[in-house]
């Protein structure tokens, strides 16, 4: 996606960029391409963003840790203030406060809005705290399948198989 100068969106119609994409997200690790929709409309002051998309990332289970596929959608939308940065040298005092809009997302007026990196934050917000790769995921096994009896788990695990094997080699 194209980066969009902000005084540009002026001249759209209805003051909007609508862009349908498919395509990988630098950064963002995805099995495939980031697919949707983003909307942006210049509102005199602000932006309004709007983005619909989906892409299946690989996550690793905390309970297991296997790989495994999780399907990441998004549908979100944000207001970005269009405001030039409050130049801090300017406080005779020597000191500053921080002001609760400072910590709003916002972009300078005459400046560039990148939906890749948008796309790439929302995304980001979306990774679930807590990846299980089902919710009924037992967790490490342990011991296998505790029915198996012993014989039948040399058969079937290759560690405990390269183990025979290597103990055959010994005198
Ligand atoms: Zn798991």
């Amino acid at each position: 996606m194209e980066t969009i100068y902000i005084p540009h969106l002026l001249t759209k119609l209805e003051r909007k960029e609508v862009i349908d994409f498919e395509e990988l997200i630098p950064d963002l690790e995805t099995l495939t391409p980031v697919r949707g929709r983003l909307q942006v409309t210049h509102q005199g002051n602000y932006l309004e963003v709007k983005a619909k998309a989906e892409t299946i990332v690989t996550l690793t289970c905390h309970r297991c840790l296997k790989q495994y596929n999780h399907r990441l959608k998004l549908q979100s939308s944000e207001i970005i203030w269009l405001q030039e940065k409050i130049d801090i040298q300017n406080s005779s005092s020597g000191e500053f406060e921080v002001d609760l809009e400072d910590l709003v997302e916002n972009l300078s007026p005459a400046g560039y809005f990148s939906p890749s990196d948008w796309v790439y934050q929302q995304m980001c917000l979306e990774l679930p705290h807590k990846q299980l790769c089902d919710s009924e995921c037992p967790g490490i096994d342990l011991n296998d399948d505790g029915a198996e009896t012993e014989s039948s788990k040399t058969l079937s695990d290759s560690r405990w198989a390269s183990l025979a094997a290597l103990k055959r080699q010994l005198p």
